[in-house]
């Protein structure tokens, strides 16, 4: 029996009698309302800022979601959706939003049919247990996030995200063919379906990057893919990370696409090192991780390829991964580098930027120039084919100046992704934590045509209120006693 049982009364700052109806929908363990188990809830992987919810949800159908939902409206109480809270941009930072809802215990694979490639899920499963699903049957799932081990189905569809080998695959939107979405009223929707082809407004696509503002996902129908028959996995080695950005730039110009082309400069292949010794070289300045798959017979040729033109840009070695063992190695160092960096400093804010991948050797000589600026180190580890950059800022939280470091640090990389013709996030959404540089990428208009947008599905914007879209003239300095910065 939870410590929330149906004696323990929450201090509430809407009408208390929204908890005894709520008690009505959901069992006991759904329901989480003691101060030290909310805690726990305070913030999602954007650690800057924290602010536990007053309630936490936790349903288990979509008729449950349902219920709260409709409740919630009729009380006019907001909420936010939350997966796995592996998200790096506050999406899931209760922000004016007392309840939180979250989908955890929403985990059951529904339906495999890979006669049609597709897999039904619900929105609370962790990503890699999908691929784990359908491995035996030659499948995978395609989006594969670096924190794939946690994050959920749900947290994906609402940022879009990608991963590693989002450069040969795509991102979310180019899997998720169908959706069952709570509306904010309550009302259940069914957006899109098994098929490939759809007509009308792609309102999947909406859905899909809205970052919780559109209600809550519940289900989602997945297009599976064929499991590559082989995989070369090379480890080009650099002396610094200017050539290593070259050698991107030569690999897709040359009419290669790999799965993925990924990078770590020095910093970030100490720290995994001493975490996972996968062998990679301490004194590199940069490393990429390439890997090329395919039909297995013309894969020896594509990795002498790309050998060639890595070398041709100044690479000193160039190591194929013997065997799946070494492969394995090499992907747990990069995909758990941020783990790794825990090393390093006591706190860390990952950023996540796009400039044109051609673009890649001016923003990583501005990151040095702000790390300098700000006096604090600065990391990376990135998806380089995509040219989106995840600069990682060290800090300590302890220190109020570092905080603020930190924060302006993230503010300058941003500006200078937009500057060089990029974006402000290539997969990690806006969130709360980049609402303030919208304005950089969007004049007031295209901001109130996404409000709008975002009205149809949420017209009373109680579905994660104060995330993604800063109007004009409000929100962007949202006031409110339950958010903190560690400041
Ligand atoms: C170590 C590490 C590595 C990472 N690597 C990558 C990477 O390679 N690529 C990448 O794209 N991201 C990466 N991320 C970021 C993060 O894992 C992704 O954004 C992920 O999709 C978040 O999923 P989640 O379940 O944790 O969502 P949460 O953090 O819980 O929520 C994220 C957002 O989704 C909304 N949301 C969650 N569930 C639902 C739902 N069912 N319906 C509607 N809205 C919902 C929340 O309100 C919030 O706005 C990484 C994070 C970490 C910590």
């Amino acid at each position: 029996m939870s410590r929330n049982g149906t004696n323990n009364k929450p201090q509430l700052s809407f009408d208390a009698h929204v908890f005894g109806e709520i008690q009505q929908i959901l069992d006991a363990e759904g329901i989480v309302s003691h101060r030290s188990e909310l805690k726990v809830y305070e913030c999602d992987g954007w650690t800057i800022e924290k602010s536990a919810p007053e309630l936490l949800l936790r349903p288990r159908t979509a008729a449950e979601v349902s219920a709260i939902l409709a409740l919630l409206h009729r009380r006019s109480v907001s909420y936010v959706p939350r997966g796995s809270g592996t998200g790096l941009s506050g999406g899931a930072l209760p922000i004016s939003a007392p309840v939180m809802i979250c989908t955890t215990r929403m985990n059951r694979i529904l339906k495999i049919d890979t006669a049609n490639r597709i897999a039904e899920v619900e929105s609370g499963v962790v990503n890699l247990h999908v691929t784990n699903a359908v491995r035996n049957q030659g499948f995978f799932y395609a989006p594969d996030p670096s924190s794939q081990m946690a994050c959920s189905i749900g947290g994906n569809i609402a940022e879009n995200s990608g991963g590693p080998h989002t450069l040969k695959y795509g991102v979310t939107t180019n899997h998720v063919l169908g959706l069952e979405l709570v509306l904010p009223d309550g009302e259940i929707a069914q957006l899109g379906g098994p098929l490939d082809e759809r007509c009308g407004y792609d309102l999947v696509g909406a859905v899909i990057g809205a970052e919780g503002t559109a209600g809550i996902v519940t289900k989602a129908t997945l297009r599976l893919t064929r499991t590559p028959e082989a995989h070369r996995t090379l480890l080009a080695i650099f002396a610094d990370v200017e050539s290593a950005t070259k050698a991107v730039s030569a690999i897709i110009a040359a009419g290669i696409i790999p799965g993925a082309i990924e990078m770590m400069d020095q910093l970030i292949i100490r720290a995994v090192e001493a975490a996972f010794h996968a062998g990679i070289p301490e004194d590199a300045g940069a490393v990429l991780l390439i890997e090329l798959d395919g039909l297995a017979c013309g894969l020896n040729d594509g990795a002498q390829r790309v050998t060639e033109l890595a070398k041709a840009a100044g690479a000193r070695e160039v190591r194929v991964a013997r065997d799946e063992a070494e492969r394995a190695t090499l992907w747990k160092a990069r995909k758990r580098a941020f783990g790794a960096v825990g090393r390093l400093a006591p706190n860390y804010a990952t950023q996540d930027g796009v400039v044109p991948r051609t673009r890649l050797p001016d923003i990583l000589r501005a990151i040095t120039q702000i790390s300098v600026r700000h006096n604090l180190k600065i990391g990376n580890v990135f998806h380089a084919g995509d040219g989106n950059i995840h600069p990682i800022v060290l800090y300590d939280e302890r220190n109020p100046s570092e905080v603020s470091r930190a924060i302006e640090a993230g503010r300058d990389i941003l500006k200078a992704c937009v500057a060089m013709g990029g974006s402000l996030t290539g997969e990690h959404g806006i969130g709360a934590e980049k609402m303030a540089e919208m304005p950089l990428l969007f004049s007031p208009d295209d901001l109130i045509v996404m409000s709008e947008l975002r009205r149809v599905f949420d017209p009373h914007e109680r579905s994660n209120p104060n995330k993604v879209i800063p109007m004009p003239g409000s929100c962007v300095e949202v006031a409110t006693p339950h958010r903190q910065a560690a400041l």
